[in-house]
C-alpha cells in the first residue's frame, strides 16, 4: 500500500534543512521551507512546495505563514539555541506537536529534551557512528537502533556463511541474533517459510540483536 503523502514544514534551510525539505518533496510531500536568510529562501524556491522569509521566533510570522495546519516540523536551526528554543514553543503554541529537531550539540539535546521535546538528532553524531560503524567492518552496510540496545542490521553474510541454510548457522541454537529476512536482489525472503533456503553470493542478511551479537554474527570467521 503506498504511504499517505504528508505535509511538512522545515524551519531553517541551512544544509541540512534543505536537503530534508528536497528529499521529502522527492517522496512527493507536501514541503513549505522558512529560513530568516532571503537567499536561502530564493535558491530553494522552485525546488520544494513554498518557501518563506520568517523569522521562527515570531510566532505570528510562522501562523501567517500556514504552518498550522502542518502534520509534522523539522526545526534544523542548528546553531542558534534561542531561536530553537523559542521555535520549539511556537510550533508547539499553533499546534504541531509531531517535532523533528536538529541539535547541535549535547548540551542543546539535553536542554530540548527539558522542554518536552522526544525527537532529537544530532546529525555530526549520527553520521560520525554511521561511518565509524561502516569502517570497522564493511559487511555490516546499514544498521539502526529500534529500541533501548536492540538494533536491526542489513549485513552481507561471511564467505564461510554462504551455500548454508540460516538453520545450519544457529546449529547449537548459540546464533545471538534474529533474521528478519534474507534479502537476495529485489527479493525479500521470509526465512520463516523458507527454512531451506541456502544462502548465496549476493545475499544480505536482515538480523535483529544486541550491537556486540551483530557485530559477532558479522565478524565471526
Ligand atoms: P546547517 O549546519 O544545516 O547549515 P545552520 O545551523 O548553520 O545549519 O543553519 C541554520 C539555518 O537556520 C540558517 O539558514 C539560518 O538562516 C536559519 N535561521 C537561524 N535563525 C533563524 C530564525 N530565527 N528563523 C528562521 N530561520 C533561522
Amino acid at each position: 500500500m503506498a504511504r499517505r503523502k504528508r505535509s511538512f514544514a522545515v524551519i531553517g534551510l541551512g544544509r541540512f534543512g534543505s536537503k530534508i525539505a528536497r528529499e521529502l518533496v522527492a517522496y512527493g510531500n507536501h514541503v513549505i521551507g522558512v529560513d530568516v536568510d532571503e537567499r536561502l529562501v530564493g535558491a530553494i524556491a522552485d525546488d520544494i512546495t513554498e518557501a518563506v522569509i520568517a523569522d521562527a521566533r515570531d510566532e505570528g510570522a510562522l501562523h501567517e505563514a500556514g504552518l498550522a495546519s502542518y502534520d509534522a516540523a523539522i526545526l534544523a536551526i542548528g546553531s542558534d539555541l534561542e531561536a530553537s528554543i523559542l521555535c520549539h514553543m511556537n510550533l508547539k503554541s499553533i499546534g504541531i506537536s509531531d517535532i523533528t529537531i536538529k541539535a547541535f550539540d549535547s548540551q542543546h539535546r539535553r536542554i530540548m529534551e527539558a522542554l518536552g521535546a522526544d525527537d532529537i538528532v544530532i546529525p555530526e553524531e549520527d553520521a560520525g557512528e554511521h561511518i565509524a560503524q561502516r569502517l570497522h567492518n564493511p559487511l555490516i552496510e546499514d544498521f539502526m537502533e529500534i529500541c533501548e540496545g536492540s538494533y536491526v542490521a542489513l549485513v552481507e553474510p561471511q564467505k564461510a556463511y554462504l551455500r548454508k541454510t540460516l538453520q545450519d548457522l544457529n546449529v547449537d541454537g548459540n546464533l545471538e541474533v534474529e533474521c528478519l529476512g534474507i534479502m537476495r536482489h529485489s527479493l525479500f525472503i521470509n526465512p520463516t517459510s523458507h527454512q531451506e533456503e541456502l544462502l548465496v553470493p549476493g545475499d544480505r542478511l536482515l538480523v535483529q540483536g544486541s550491537r556486540s551479537a551483530i557485530r559477532n554474527f558479522a565478524d565471526a570467521r
